[in-house]
């Protein structure tokens, strides 16, 4: 083992000890295998999933959440080689196997072999201190990006991927429900992808005004969306719906909005599903689509676009950082809306 200094036993974590409430609890730092990286998490992004798991109870008791990271190796184990201790990284999806009849179809983002999701293996979530990663999976933080701005690789992955997914030109008009985390992040993507007539529909004032900082040209509230008339589009309708709040209502709405053969995309999941008026999806031919996971390129692309300065990453990041303790009030805070962009967490 390589390691700058000897290690530290134990470390603190978030740990989800049950009926909705976390708690801040000693771990033992894992064990290096020798093809590993022991990897000190800076920052870890709270994903709106973590916020389902917590405060609706899916989580077992007992996990570890927080998939949104970045960090710097604090030791290599004796087979790993091209990696050092202080180098700043991130941690590569696995690539589907090529074999599985989702790969076969030319979607390894939901092959059937992939490793199961951070938020279905609950031993394995950032927020603490150290995470191990294969070193093969290692991916490099370019050096003009902060590594708190690479904790945004998953998400933006996930961006990129729904947005190839539906695959909107640029004179295309795009709607966007929801500018939470997951919108604006879309929204800036959208942008960087130069589509530049976006419309974001949000309830809350705060997260409307961030929509119009990120490159939204229009922000409404849900009610100023027009309501449809039988078999025929709205007034001014749109090509592309991203449904990113998870509210069955605004999918409705957003359904409801497009233009003939248009695209509603799936993004933010919710508990209530939306009741869908297939009479429309067919008069209109609509297509509906899920984007659940990343492309087969992985999170390079991703970590470019974050270091390319083309995403305006002050505003898609909250300026507050929090601690460990925080996690559980600023959970309760980010479902309130209070929150319009992305909260790390710095697992002090
Ligand atoms: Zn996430
Ligand atoms: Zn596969």
């Amino acid at each position: 083992m390589r390691s700058e200094g000897a290690l530290p036993e134990l470390m603190r974590a978030a740990v989800y000890v049950g009926d909705a409430q976390i708690e801040v609890q000693d771990l033992p730092v894992p064990t290096l295998g020798a093809g590993d990286a022991l990897v000190e998490v800076s920052h870890c992004g709270i994903c709106g999933t973590d916020l389902h798991l917590v405060l609706e109870n899916y989580a077992r008791a007992g996990s570890v959440l927080g998939h949104e990271w970045a960090g710097t190796i604090a030791a290599v184990g004796t087979d790993v080689r091209g990696w050092q201790p202080g180098d700043r990284v991130v941690v590569n999806p696995t690539g589907g196997c090529g074999e599985c009849r989702a790969c076969r179809r030319g979607r390894p983002s939901v092959c059937l072999r992939r490793e199961p999701p951070d938020l279905l293996d609950f031993s394995r979530g950032a927020f603490c201190r150290y995470k191990l990663a294969d070193a093969k999976r290692l991916l490099r933080v370019p050096d003009g990006l902060s590594t708190r701005a690479a904790a945004l690789t998953e998400p933006t992955a996930i961006a990129i991927h729904t947005v190839n997914l539906a695959d909107p030109r640029p004179d295309d008009r795009v709607l966007v429900t929801g500018a939470g985390p997951v919108g604006l992040l879309t929204t800036a993507v959208l942008r960087a992808r130069g589509v530049d007539d976006i419309t974001v529909s949000e309830p809350s004032p705060l997260r409307r005004e961030r929509a119009l900082a990120v490159g939204a040209h229009t922000a409404l509230t849900p009610d100023e969306l027009s309501r449809a008339p039988m078999g025929r589009p709205v007034e001014a309708p749109f090509t592309h719906a991203f449904e990113c709040s998870g509210n069955a209502r605004a999918a409705e709405a957003a359904l409801d909005q497009l233009d003939y053969a248009g695209t509603l995309v799936f993004v933010g999941t919710g508990h209530d599903a939306p009741r869908v008026n297939h009479n429309r999806v067919i008069v209109l031919e609509l297509t509906m689509i899920g984007a659940y996971n990343y492309d087969a390129a992985g999170f390079a692309p991703a970590l470019e676009l974050l270091a390319s300065g083309t995403l305006p990453l002050d505003l898609l990041i909250e300026p507050d950082d929090v601690g460990l303790a925080e996690v559980q009030a600023t959970l309760h805070r980010l479902a309130a809306g209070e929150l319009p962009g992305k909260v790390m967490v710095v697992p002090t």
